[in-house]
């Protein structure tokens, strides 16, 4: 073997259009799959392995050798191996030295070692240039061609040439690579194939036990209560009337939710008068999970639209209208309009139609490919003064449509307030205290502080 030729072939600048040899060990899944979208793009792939047998498997223009021929053939050589097995490249290290190897390995759990895959890689060859790419890239995507959704590759490495040569070969396959930096990044580009939503962990939970919890309340109420006190079986309600409080209600408090931690946040920094130290975690975790909140809570508005379009299909409505209209037949008595009764209706429905409306306008603004598309002050002004109507008109909505009946005492079934005014709670003291915050002599103070104003600087030490 000739050592030196080898090493000279390591990062030779690319003279000529054709594209360089490169090198892939392991003729697994993923090798394939990779060594397959290579040869499409034009690279000519040369495979190293523990069998030189040619399988129907390997591309077909593939050539396959033992791992030291395989490596003096290319400048670049791609790791497709799991690493438990990384030892084996050791006694390969004078083949290795000077040539970028691209550790693509992934773990089976989050930090599962004390130091990345790459690192482990570096420290085992440290004549090598070791980068980290591709791992959050699927054999099966690549194989079938479904990269839409996952065309972005993370890169790093400490090597700036090394990186900017897979960075090249990463483009050449029609995906878009990420320079996050030093290899000290790759712990992190490994945990994230790992993560199952991150994001949507807190906003899930937070809206299956809320709802589980408004799904009884009513059950007690509206269900349980009658059955004992009128002896009616309203046990139908479950399928569609429950729902179709439960919606609406979470779609107002998760509403308002993502618009209450901003409202801490602002408190805090007046209290500090400074916006020069950290947030609580507890806060900083909920601002950063608002996007999930606001749209489950459009996923309830949506779905409390739509039950509510059922509604005259219902046969308890027919039923209910039906009763209407003989009572008044039977008595010989037509019920008169009740103008009151009609503002209030059409307005709560009209409230209503508004805030689905703006509601739906934030989700779809919350879309990367709407967002990436307005500046930031646009994007604020959706999210922040469209979001305050919003929830503006949903409150309105809710509080026209049971106005009059929350004082009744017949709304205190067993002492216990309706859901709606359960409901109502969080949103109004949102808008309350925002309402505060938006007063000149405190509105004008906050924004000196964001602004970078201190009003004790001793503490943004
Ligand atoms: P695989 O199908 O099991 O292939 C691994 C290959 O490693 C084997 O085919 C074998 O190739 C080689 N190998 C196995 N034991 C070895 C040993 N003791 N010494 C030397 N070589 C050995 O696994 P894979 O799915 O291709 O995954 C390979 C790597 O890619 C893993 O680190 C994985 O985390 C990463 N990855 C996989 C995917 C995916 O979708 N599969 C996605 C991203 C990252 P030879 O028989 O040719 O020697």
């Amino acid at each position: 073997m000739n050592k030196n030729s080898s090493n000279t072939m390591a990062l030779a600048p690319n003279t000529s259009n054709k594209r360089e040899t490169v090198c892939i060990f392991g003729t697994g899944d993923f090798g394939r799959a990779l060594g397959h979208k290579m040869i499409q793009s034009g690279y000519p792939v040369v495979y190293g392995s523990r069998s030189t047998q040619i399988s129907n498997l390997i591309p077909k223009d593939a050539e396959v050798l033992g791992h030291a021929e395989a490596a003096q053939k290319a400048a670049i050589i791609i790791i497709a191996i799991q690493r438990q097995h990384y030892n084996f490249l050791t006694p390969l290290a004078e083949v290795l030295r000077g040539k970028v190897l691209v550790d693509i390995s992934n773990n089976l759990k989050l930090n599962q070692y004390p130091e990345s895959n790459a690192e482990h890689l570096a420290q085992l060859l440290p004549g090598s240039k070791v980068v980290k790419a591709f791992n959050t890239v699927s054999a099966w995507a690549l194989q079938s061609g479904t990269l839409d959704a996952s065309r972005q590759v993370f890169v790093c490495g400490d090597d700036v040439e090394a990186k900017q040569m897979v960075m090249n070969i990463v483009r050449a396959l029609g995906l878009t690579p990420l320079d996050k930096g030093s290899l000290l990044a790759a712990q992190e580009i490994e945990n994230y194939p790992l993560q199952l939503f991150p994001m949507w962990k807190f906003p899930i939970f937070l809206s299956l036990g809320l709802t589980a919890f408004f799904f009884f309340y009513c059950v007690v109420l509206d269900i349980i209560y009658t059955y004992i006190y009128e002896n009616n079986n309203f046990s139908f309600f479950i399928a569609i009337t429950i729902p179709n409080r439960v919606c609406p209600v979470m779609a107002l408090i998760l509403l308002a939710l993502v618009y209450l931690p901003g409202i801490f946040a602002a408190i805090i920094q007046l209290y500090r008068g400074t916006k020069y130290r950290r947030f609580p975690d507890w806060l900083d975790k909920w601002m950063l999970c608002r996007k999930q909140l606001g749209l489950i809570a459009l996923a309830f508005a949506s779905l409390h639209a739509v039950f509510t379009l059922v509604t005259p299909l219902r046969a308890f409505a027919s039923w209910r209208t039906g009763k209407g209209i003989i009572s008044q037949v039977l008595n010989n008595k037509t019920e008169p309009l009740d103008h009151t009764n009609a503002w209030l209706s059409d307005s709560y429905l009209a409230l209503g139609i508004l805030g689905f409306f703006l509601f739906v306008l934030l989700g779809i603004t919350s879309l990367p490919s709407v967002s990436n598309n307005v500046n930031w002050r646009e994007f604020r002004f959706v999210q922040s003064k469209l979001g305050y109507l919003a929830l503006i008109f949903c409150t309105a909505h809710t509080l026209v449509y049971g106005g009059k009946w929350f004082l009744s005492p017949s709304a205190y079934k067993w002492y216990l307030p309706n859901i709606y005014i359960l409901s109502l709670i969080i949103p109004c003291a949102v808008l309350v205290v925002k309402f505060v915050l938006i007063l000149p002599c405190i509105d004008k103070p906050l924004t000196q502080i964001r602004q970078g104003w201190e009003r004790n600087p001793k503490y943004s030490k």
